[in-house]
């Protein structure tokens, strides 16, 4: 296993029009180390002024930058150098995301280092092919489409996954020829820095993507509102999401809203019961359950559960919980006392439901809480229906297909969904009753940049990954020639 050291991080600026910067108001945000509490470093907080300049170089960027009119061939050069930078400084940046937000560096690596590369080459490669198509009209033309850029994108983005989210809106956003300004995370903006040094290296030109770090109040809002931004791409909470569409509504800006989760993980009485363990294991301590597309809700078949039960308390104790840079570790800490505070606010209300495994925060520096498992909770429980974002599984147990079916799709959320079953047909029949984005069946968080992902209900609207995400960041535009 590769070891990766705590690195020592300087203080961050922002990027704007290709030039380091401070904030105009010279404030600045602490950033903390999740393992330990302690501060690692501080970052510009951007105001509205710097919020204009950033506006301004991306639209000067599209306006009149090379970047929208160079050959797409051109622009997947540039991705692909982007990807190749990643790869090349992969130890430096599974460092930087595993100290700002807590994550197990034998999970950033794969995960979240590897696949922002994966997603820029993806993207690379669909520059190249973003035609258009010809149509036959019913009067005497010659009729075709173009696939134009909107234009500047602001791309918003939460804590959790950070180089990833960012790198699933940026990588399809500058395929198809836009401008960014992106405003990570105020808690977890480090890598979206580091990101900012590779597109300058890659030779992306000045402006093509803006970095501002700021709080939501203080950057994210100026930034929505902005009348030089033509597309907003949000990942975040819902109740976040909600302001975000309000906003947006109000200029007729489009949208794509990628937001909160609650999954349901459906394990019926025909499972291989042990590899359905693993994979409800991981559905739930994956990114310390910080995952919106985590899977948090159990669902088990009458006959199966207590079996499934005894297997979650004898396995769960054991998945190695503790320092994010020793490459042993399964489960890190939560990402900053908000998070943990929820946690354990969640559990606290869970008074009287069936302990399996954990149920308390770990006493040690950082944000640590036991992998939990509660069992036997009403149906009405609010731990059961809102998202908590940590690290606690519950479990129903269900009758009939149509019983798991109808609490599968009881919550307002719906992004993922899962099923454990030997049975194809079953597989099928169930998939494709599920509110979800996406469905997986006989495992968990199988992602690629090639499938495509994205909420329905109070989960969002709007696909990112796949060729769909181009979708979000292109306009078709008709052009009919008489004959
Ligand atoms: P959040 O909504 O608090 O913040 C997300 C981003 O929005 C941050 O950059 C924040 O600064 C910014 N923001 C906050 N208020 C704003 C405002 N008024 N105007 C503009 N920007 C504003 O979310 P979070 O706590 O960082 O992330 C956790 C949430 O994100 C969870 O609900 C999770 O399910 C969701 N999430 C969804 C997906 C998905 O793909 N659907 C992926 C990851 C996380």
């Amino acid at each position: 296993m590769t070891t990766v050291e705590r690195p020592t991080v300087a203080p961050g600026r922002l990027f704007i029009g290709g030039q380091w910067r401070d904030a105009v108001s010279e404030r600045r945000t602490e950033i903390i180390d999740p393992a330990t509490g302690r501060t690692i470093t501080t970052v510009a907080a951007a105001g509205s002024s710097d919020v204009d300049t950033a506006v301004a170089a991306a639209r000067a960027a599209f306006d009149s930058g090379p970047w929208p009119g160079l050959a797409p061939r051109e622009r997947a050069r540039v991705l692909l150098r982007v990807a190749e930078l990643i790869r090349e400084r992969a130890d430096e940046l599974v460092a930087l995301e595993s100290l700002d937000v807590g994550k197990p560096v034998a999970l950033c690596r794969p995960v979240d280092v590897l696949t922002a590369a994966d997603q820029y080459e993806y993207y690379a490669a669909l520059a190249q092919s973003m035609d258009g198509a010809t149509r036959q009209p019913g009067f005497p033309a010659h009729a075709y489409t173009r696939r134009e850029p909107v234009g500047v994108v602001a791309a918003i983005t939460p804590f959790n996954f950070p180089l990833i989210l960012s790198s699933s809106k940026i990588a399809p956003a500058l395929a198809a020829g836009n401008t960014v300004v992106h405003k990570p995370s105020d808690e977890t903006p480090l890598s979206a820095l580091a990101m900012a040094a590779i597109f300058a290296e890659a030779g992306l030109p000045a402006g093509a993507v803006n970095v501002i770090t700021g709080t939501g109040s203080d950057t994210g809002e100026p930034l929505l509102r902005h009348p030089g931004v033509d597309k907003i791409a949000f990942t975040g909470s819902t109740a976040t999401g909600r302001r975000i569409a309000a906003t947006a509504g109000e200029r007729l800006t489009p949208v794509t809203l990628e937001l909160g989760g609650n999954a349901a993980h459906i394990v019926f009485d025909d499972a291989a019961i042990e590899t359905a363990i693993a994979g409800v294991i991981k559905g739930f301590v994956f990114n310390t359950g910080q995952f919106c597309m985590a899977g948090p809700r159990l669902l088990v078949a009458a006959p199966v559960y207590e079996t499934v039960l005894e297997a979650l308390a004898g396995a769960v104790p054991g998945v190695p919980v503790g320092d994010p840079f020793d490459p042993g570790t399964v489960v890190g800490p939560l990402a900053g006392p908000r998070q943990l505070a929820k946690v354990e606010q969640y559990v606290a209300k869970a008074a009287g439901a069936r302990v399996v495994a954990g149920g308390r925060r770990i006493d040690r520096d950082g944000y640590f809480h036991e992998p939990t498992v509660l069992a036997d909770l009403p149906a009405s429980s609010l731990v059961i229906a809102e998202e908590i974002f940590g690290p606690v599984l519950t479990v129903q147990r269900f009758d009939t297909e149509n019983e798991a079916v109808a609490l599968a799709n009881s919550t307002p959320y719906g992004l993922a969904a899962g099923l454990q079953t030997r049975d194809v047909a079953r597989a099928h029949r169930i998939a494709a009753r599920l509110h979800a984005g996406i469905v997986w069946v006989n495992d968990w968080a199988m992602l690629d940049p090639a499938i495509p992902f994205g909420g329905v209900k109070d989960s969002g609207f709007g696909r990112e990954y796949g060729p769909e995400a181009l979708d979000a960041y292109t306009r078709t535009k008709s052009v009919v020639i008489s004959l």
